[in-house]
């Protein structure tokens, strides 16, 4: 193992991992694979790591590049995140620098200088900057502690994220093949991790592959009535004060979400490609900078967004897939703390997905795979068991127990009947009048509601009829969405949304397909107070002691005030997680502050009095 960096060594001895994990990050231990991965990698080895998204991938390079001799590289596609990331280890005492686009000739080489001094311990660097000769000839020059390529999702070609310039990152094991290499992503599927391998030149080296489970989320899915009205009641009653994305597909759609939000008193800001790049910025740094700021955009907005305290993800429209699905909701509860993610949605929403892929340019097969990817996020929406094992088991990972506690299903689980008779009433409904009618047009016939178009077609003289009286037409809905989801019947977009029988339905038909319908979800079904702490019933872990609210609100102020004057995000000064742990221990020394995760030397020698004085003015 090569000489360690000096600067973290406790006089005549080593560092090892854990301590330098506690002195600087404040943090006690290491969480789930780091602990090994931090090990391989110190010790000179490559690897690939898979971890979902806050699983903590940013330590698994940092302490490395800490421990060994020399600065750590590392490449990251997205200049906000590189710059948060380097405000957040300058505030924890690291030497950390960017070399991107946005600097100065001059600040450049000052950068240039300090690495090549020593100075450094990490440094960020663009991709396509690291490939210009220059660059490539000064790291030539300094002493490397290792290469980490973050995203490296972006060199898969077949990605949905691919950068062209992260192809010549292959030429970084050609020039430095000495220099351990670390990649890491949060895509998960078999394609990309081998293009990662090839293409970064890691065959041979470990992976290491987490549990893509987020067991911080709370997934749930609720039928949409009023959207506007049940998000407003969602954010107000579960995440009033929170800071959260709400995903809508229109841009008109976006702007008339956020301002039902703000006027309803909630602060909600638009973004969408529509909007002035200035607008768009400035909407963009005040979600991120500021507490509890909700942010309404299109699907374009959250790559590379690394707030870690997003407290919820909104779907006010369906996804185009589960894993479209599964990066969205991600994008809450990076910190690890309770988090919601909510969708709303109907039939209409099937209906709309289904258009815009018929009506796509896309070829046969692209149409063929995303009708399959709709489906599956269909079943999952209209799926009675826990929400949680389906989305995991679609990335075919096991889950540990078929109920995970901890999403709408799980917690309030939905009743089942039997629905063979509903379904064949339903089916031969659609059958008889042709298979030309959408779901309003056969849910009259069925309840018997003599429209003008139902006596139009003289669809009252047919023996359906009214047969279906005795469900509403909310029931009605359910079950034509289950049937869709089933498989059962699809909507043709070509013939207006017609809902047609597919092979399967003849089954069904024939009373030999056995079928179970869940009763139709009254909406909002988990009801959580939050009376009495603000986020006491969401935790899925009981906490030692509930944290003290007029705290928690004074520890928040005067983040606010510190971001301000530092000029960087709340969450570069101290964690949530961090605050409310203080909040919930009340230190009143130095010592038992410096005990909270998150406080580390640096932070407990800035900020250590200010806390505790907050603390103390509390108690009075
Ligand atoms: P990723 O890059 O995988 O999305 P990050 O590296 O940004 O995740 O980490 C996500 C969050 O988890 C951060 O808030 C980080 O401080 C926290 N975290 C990471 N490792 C640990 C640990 N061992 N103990 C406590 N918190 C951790
Ligand atoms: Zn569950």
């Amino acid at each position: 193992m090569p000489a360690p960096a000096a600067r973290y060594a406790e006089p005549g001895n080593a560092p090892d991992a854990l301590s330098v994990l506690n002195s600087v990050f404040g943090l006690p231990a290491f969480r789930g694979a780091q602990e090994e991965i931090v090990r391989h990698v110190t010790e000179g080895g490559n690897c690939l790591v898979l971890m979902p998204t806050g699983g903590g991938k940013s330590l698994c390079y940092q302490l490395p590049s800490l421990l060994r001799e020399g600065c750590g590289i590392v490449v990251s596609p997205l200049i906000a995140l590189m710059r948060d990331q380097v405000a957040g280890l300058l505030e924890a005492g690291v030497n950390a620098a960017v070399l991107n686009s946005t600097l100065s000739f001059d600040e450049a080489s000052e950068v240039e200088r300090r690495l090549l001094a020593g100075d450094l311990d990490l440094l960020y660097v663009a991709p396509e900057r690291l490939l210009t000769p220059r660059c490539l000839s000064l790291l030539g020059q300094a002493s490397i502690a290792l290469f980490a390529i973050d995203e490296a999702h972006c060199v898969s070609q077949w990605g949905h994220d691919f950068r062209p310039e992260y192809i010549g990152l292959s030429a970084i094991a050609e020039r430095f093949p000495d220099v351990p290499r670390i990649a890491l992503t949060a895509t998960a599927d078999e394609m990309t991790r081998k293009e990662i391998v090839t293409r970064l030149g890691l065959s041979g080296a470990p992976s290491f592959i987490s549990s893509f489970d987020r067991p911080n989320i709370r997934y749930e899915i609720v039928e949409k009535q009023n959207a506007p009205a049940q998000l407003k009641a969602f954010i107000s009653e579960r995440h009033a004060g929170d800071a959260g994305i709400v995903y809508c597909l229109s841009r008109a759609k976006v702007e008339d979400t956020a301002e039902a939000l703000s006027k309803a008193g909630i602060p909600a800001l638009p973004y969408h490609a529509g909007l002035d790049a200035s607008v768009r910025a400035r909407n963009q740094d005040r979600f991120i900078n500021e507490d509890g700021v909700v942010i309404v955009a299109t699907i374009a907005f959250g790559m590379g967004i690394d707030k870690p305290d997003v407290r919820f993800v909104a779907h006010l429209d369906l996804p185009k897939s589960i894993e479209a699905y599964y990066q969205e909701t991600g994008r809450a509860g990076r910190d690890g703390k309770p988090s919601s993610a909510w969708m709303a949605y109907g039939l209409t929403d099937i209906v709309q997905q289904r258009r815009m892929i018929d009506e796509s340019t896309g070829s046969d097969t692209f149409k063929r795979v995303s009708i399959g990817k709709l489906d599956a996020l269909v079943a999952l929406a209209e799926t009675a068991g826990c929400r949680r094992s389906r989305l995991l088991g679609y990335f075919g990972e096991e889950a540990t127990s078929s109920s995970c506690g901890n999403c709408d299903n799980c917690l309030s689980p939905p009743q089942l009947r039997d629905g063979k008779v509903a379904a064949q009433k339903l089916l031969s409904c659609a059958y008889r009048t042709g298979q030309r009618f959408g779901a309003m047009h056969l849910i009259d016939v069925l309840v018997g509601r003599l429209t003008e178009r139902v006596t139009q077609f003289g669809h009252d003289k047919l023996s359906v009829f009214g047969v279906g009286r005795e469900l509403n037409e909310k029931h009605w809905r359910a079950v034509i969405r289950q049937l869709v989801a089933m498989g059962h019947l699809r909507a043709d977009s070509e013939a207006f949304n017609a809902l047609k029988l597919t092979e399967s339905a003849r089954g069904v038909l024939k009373g030999e397909t056995e079928i179970m319908l869940r009763e139709a979800a009254p909406g909002t079904r988990i009801r959580v107070s939050r009376t009495k702490s603000r986020r006491g019933d969401l935790e899925p872990r009981a906490e030692a002691k509930p944290a003290d609210a007029p705290l928690q609100a004074a520890l928040r102020a005067w983040r606010s005030e510190i971001a301000r004057q530092r000029n960087v995000p709340a969450y570069v000064v101290l964690h949530d997680s961090t605050l409310d742990g203080i909040a919930a221990a009340r230190p009143m020394t130095l010592n038992a502050l410096r005990d909270i995760p998150g406080i580390g030397d640096k932070k407990l020698e800035h900020y250590g009095d200010e806390l505790l004085a907050v603390v103390r003015a509390a108690d009075a």
